[in-house]
């Protein structure tokens, strides 16, 4: 523990004993933290059917709540949905996301963030007998059935910038997608490369389908905080950079990253520094 972080414990337990309420609040336990992912992507944050929790950003919040002091058994997982993320965060529901959830000038005006910690790209699944989208200039048409996340940068990519002309469902999670693109009631489901690469890789999904390959933007993502904990965003911003230095980044990357065969790019450089 460094000084300020000695500092700052010893000012929370003091406030504990003055006004008898938990520090950390969120999880309403002392030394504990409450932290946002998602449930349903595998590789990055899944719920498996026996409890537990896995995938990159897991692995992530986990090293930096165990800079933070914090051990795994003191985390309590929340669902973070793509369209909750900043409600969850302003609320006080979570000390901190990290679900797949990019870093844009939108998001910072109700959060900060930390990071960013990995960058994926947007890029579609498809059916794998599909060859109908080759480049980007085949999605802005209304015959192309998308199928997309409310609240994620993927759908309003897809309305704003490159497909506006598109016949776009969104729903609440990417999963819920996965059953329409299997019965043709959707052509394509978009969203990052590396939570579509997660999914053509499951079990239950293999051989199904395969990615377009287009990387049409560029996620960077970050870890979401309240807005103004300059003091959690510079402790989680050098958890990263240990991360990343003591070589658990790559051990996480190749980890879930590995079996589904998906070519991420490097740590990229922390920006969220103020
Ligand atoms: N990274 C994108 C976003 O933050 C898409 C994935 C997601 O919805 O979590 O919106």
């Amino acid at each position: 523990m460094n000084l300020r972080k000695a500092s700052l414990a010893a000012a929370a337990a003091l406030t504990l004993a003055l006004t008898g309420t938990a520090c950390g609040s969120n999880s309403g336990d002392d030394d504990g933290l409450t932290i946002g992912i998602k449930f349903d992507q595998p590789g990055l944050g899944l719920k498996t059917p026996d409890g537990k929790y896995e995938g990159f950003d897991v692995d992530v919040a986990t090293y930096i709540a165990k800079e933070m002091g914090v051990e795994e058994a003191d985390i309590k997982w929340k669902e973070a949905p793509s369209a909750e993320r900043e409600n969850l965060i302003s609320n006080g529901d979570v000390d901190f996301i990290a679900a797949t959830y990019s870093i844009t000038p939108e998001r910072k005006e109700k959060v900060d963030f930390a990071g960013p910690y990995f960058m994926a790209h947007q890029d579609l699944l498809v059916r794998k007998d599909d060859n109908s989208v080759s480049n980007e200039k085949d999605l802005n048409t209304s015959d192309l059935k998308l199928c997309s996340v409310t609240g994620s940068t993927s759908a309003q990519n897809v309305k704003k910038e490159f497909a506006p002309k598109a016949d776009l469902q969104e729903y609440g999670g990417y999963s819920e997608c996965l059953t329409g693109l299997e019965n043709k009631a959707a052509d394509a489901l978009t969203t990052d490369d590396s939570i579509l690469a997660g999914f053509a890789a499951q079990k239950e999904h293999q051989g199904k389908f395969k990615l377009a390959g287009l990387s049409l933007s560029d996620e960077p993502y970050g870890v979401g905080l309240k807005k103004g904990d300059k003091d959690m965003q510079k402790d989680i911003n050098d958890a990263i950079t240990k991360m990343v230095e003591d070589g658990s980044w790559d051990k996480a990357a190749k980890k879930h990253f590995g079996p589904a065969n998906y070519q991420y790019d490097k740590a990229p450089k922390i920006t969220e520094t103020s």
